[in-house]
């Protein structure tokens, strides 16, 4: 389950809410002296969802000099330990400079935010609830901790934080990590201590995939593992590549070696979907003398449905004669045949030679990167805001479509929630806007970008 953090200055309810979350099943958990004892925590729950509630509410007894200080380390830790953050601004008081304080806090650390305007019963409230959307934090719930009004709205919010948490640790889930020879004593003897970065060689037959990997790991260890790849599935070494650890994953490869030639057609369809599971980048392998064949189209349009960053490349170079025109053929057949992949990039190589493997190493890097990459939800709504003015959603029938909220819910790829009004009826052209977008302004090429609607009223 997911962790809350309630931050906000003095007095603006946070306890209330927490208790209201938590309910008489109460447990001080950490009853330690010290730093720590500031922060309550607790089991949260609302409806179905149960979650981890912390509170830094203990310190508003606290009333010496040192209290912004101390108030500010605590907020600083709740917001380390929580997967999201509900900030808490008091409606009757609108905005003060203490609530900037804090949303500085959050927006520093990148904190995930739901921004709550409470006490918000009653049209009093209304001037707070604009002036809080101007702190840059997404739009605010209306509630009353008090009297348990926006819970609903505030569940709408934590939903897709618990279904993206659920989906991250299905996939994090350790698999069978199948590996040849003297790898596995490796991994013994290292207990993962940096992760490698996994990334899987796919391409047909003869595309120079075992020469490509040879020429990283600058060994014929590939070709030599003992019983290569006759009983394994799935075939990998690490190897650190330009300083980073990297796993690499091939399976063809082995098997041909292996002289099991006859099932190479078949299986190399199934083998690369199989090394695709096991990676975090694809590198999908062409073979400049006849690259996007239909097999290549194939898995690299499997990477992308599986959640892969991908990195296309092209192998042979050395043999390529007028290299300028080729760049560009080879550019125009990418966006054409593989639109869904838009913003991969794209390399040339000589995996014989060895040129263009730097350039090969950067690029699964910075897919790695982005693939990773978390935008704050403050940047998303503004960005968003711009976007609905550039381009409003349509109206079909009349009725508005209206978007309310974004939020990124996870990364591994990036994955948005937008909150709106009538999700069923938006165009897929409106969402290809949308991604396009978000790929464009926050510069993340070579990623799958999920993006999910939710209805909100
Ligand atoms: P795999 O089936 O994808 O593993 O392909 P291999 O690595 O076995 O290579 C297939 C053939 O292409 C071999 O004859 C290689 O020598 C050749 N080859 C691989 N990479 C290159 C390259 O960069 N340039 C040239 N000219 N030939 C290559």
């Amino acid at each position: 389950t997911f962790t809350l953090a309630i931050v906000g200055r003095p007095n603006v309810g946070k306890s209330t809410l927490f208790n209201r979350l938590v309910g008489k099943k109460l447990a001080l958990v950490d009853d330690q002296p010290g730093v720590t004892r500031d922060l309550r925590e607790g089991e949260g729950r609302i409806a179905d969802l149960r979650f981890t509630v912390i509170d830094s509410a203990g310190l508003e007894e606290a009333t010496d000099d040192s209290l912004q200080g101390r108030m500010r380390r605590l907020t600083e830790r709740a917001v380390e330990m929580a997967d999201v953050c509900l900030f808490m601004i008091d409606a009757r008081t609108g905005v003060l400079p203490a609530d900037e304080v804090f949303a500085d806090i959050l927006r520093k650390k990148n904190a995930h935010v739901i921004l709550a305007a409470n006490k918000g019963e009653g049209k009093a409230a209304d001037a707070s609830i604009l002036e809080a959307y101007a702190l840059g934090l997404g739009e605010p719930i209306r509630m009353s901790a008090e009297h348990g009004e926006g819970m609903g709205e505030l569940l709408d919010m934590l939903r897709p934080i618990a279904e993206a948490q659920a989906e991250q640790a299905a996939a994090d889930a350790p698999e069978v990590d199948v590996d040849v020879g003297d790898d596995d004593e490796d991994a013994a003897r290292v207990p993962t201590k940096s992760k490698p970065l996994q990334i899987a060689v796919v391409g047909r037959p003869n595309a120079g995939k075992s020469t490509l990997i040879n020429q990283i790991i600058g060994e014929e260890r590939l070709l030599t593992g003992p019983e290569a790849g006759i009983t394994r599935d799935a075939i990998s070494v690490q190897q650190d590549w330009g300083g980073v650890p990297m796993r690499i994953f091939d399976t063809a490869g082995m098997r041909k070696k292996a002289k099991v030639q006859e099932k190479i057609e078949k299986l190399s369809v199934s083998d690369g979907l199989r090394a695709v599971k096991f990676a975090e980048v694809v590198v999908v392998l062409l073979d400049v003398e006849i690259p996007f064949e239909q097999q290549d189209l194939r898995i690299a349009d499997l990477a992308e449905r599986e959640g892969r960053a991908v990195v296309v490349a092209v192998n042979k170079w050395d043999i390529e004669g007028d290299k300028q025109v080729k760049l560009k053929k080879l550019r125009e057949d990418f966006e054409r045949l593989l639109p869904q992949l838009r913003g991969a990039p794209l390399v040339t190589v000589s995996a014989k030679t060895g040129k263009g493997l730097d350039r090969l190493q950067q690029a699964i890097m910075r897919a790695h990167e982005v693939w990773n990459r978390r935008v704050t939800t403050a940047h998303l709504n503004r960005w968003l805001t711009g976007m609905l003015e550039q381009h409003p959603p349509p109206a079909p029938g009349g009725k508005r479509i209206r978007m309310r909220y974004m939020t990124q819910v996870k990364t591994r790829p990036p994955a948005f929630v937008v909150m709106t009004s009538h999700p069923d009826m938006m165009p897929d052209s409106y969402k290809r806007y949308l991604v396009n977008g978000l790929r464009a302004d926050f510069d993340m090429p070579g990623t799958p970008i999920r993006l999910f609607l939710r209805d909100q009223g």
